[in-house]
């Protein structure tokens, strides 16, 4: 699958080795084979090629999912005739877990707050201020192959979270310039649509991160204190992990 994370190898790869000028002329006529080449080059991992059968149970996805970290993966099945493989669907790890907050009912896990669960990550977790250029972002997203950094003031107040999904925004517009303008001034031109950030308090429960869930298409939820300090970050991944005891 072609994700955001190889349009974050080839964004590292041509800013270390021409200008925009060139990468955009060399992009043109850039077959999906060469990034294979720039993976090469910029020592980044080769994408897993995961898959599923279309018959794969809940708790397999899940396990799937949450053990490589991946966001989404494509459901593979064979023609019976021919026996040719073909992709029938995709499946994300917000579509199981909004499938899942509809349906499970386990209401002892889920009026736990998140001080008993400790689900999330909590510790070293990567931020940036709104002084922080982007590409330095961009660079952390890839070294520690996360999806999200919280942006916070002096105080470690949260002001703003920037997503794996704001650099398609730069690729799109083809606004390159804003890999070195610092990331307050790329989140202004942020598109109307911006869902917002998600954020969560460590009494809340399961039950109100499902609700969220149900309601929004939600990727993580910011974890703080009464005065809006990082706390932590509930990935879905994290809450799968959860459910399925991982
Ligand atoms: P994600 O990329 O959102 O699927 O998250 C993958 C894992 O990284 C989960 O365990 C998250 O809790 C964790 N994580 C997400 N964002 C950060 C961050 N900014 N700093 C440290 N850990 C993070």
């Amino acid at each position: 699958m072609l994700t955001v994370a190889d349009f974050i190898n080839l964004i590292k790869y041509y800013y270390t080795h021409s200008s925009v000028d060139e990468a955009l002329k060399d992009i043109d006529k850039c077959e999906l084979a060469h990034l294979r080449h720039v993976e090469k080059q910029i020592g980044a991992a080769s994408p897993q090629r995961l898959h599923l059968d279309p018959m794969a149970s809940l708790y397999d996805t899940c396990h799937l999912l949450v053990k490589s970290r991946a966001h989404r993966v494509p459901l593979l099945d064979k023609e019976p005739k021919s026996g040719v493989e073909m992709i029938v669907s995709v499946v994300t790890q917000y579509r199981i877990l909004k499938f899942i907050a509809v349906n499970f009912k386990e209401s002892h896990v889920l009026r736990q707050p998140l001080s008993v669960l400790k689900i999330g990550t909590y510790k070293n977790i990567a931020t940036a201020s709104m002084d922080t250029p982007v590409m330095e972002i961009i660079n952390t997203f890839a070294e520690q192959n996360i999806s999200a950094v919280p942006i916070v003031d002096e105080r470690g107040v949260v002001l703003n979270v920037y997503e794996t999904i704001d650099v398609m925004s730069i690729v799109r517009s083809e606004k390159y310039y804003q890999l070195d303008i610092p990331v307050g001034e790329a989140l202004a031109s942020r598109p109307k649509n911006y869902p917002g950030v998600h954020t969560c308090r460590l009494n809340d429960t399961l039950l109100s991160i499902f609700r969220t869930i149900r309601k929004q298409r939600v990727y993580r939820l910011i974890v703080v204190d009464e005065h809006n300090k990082l706390l932590g970050i509930v990935s879905l991944s994290n809450i799968l992990g959860h459910l399925i005891g991982l």
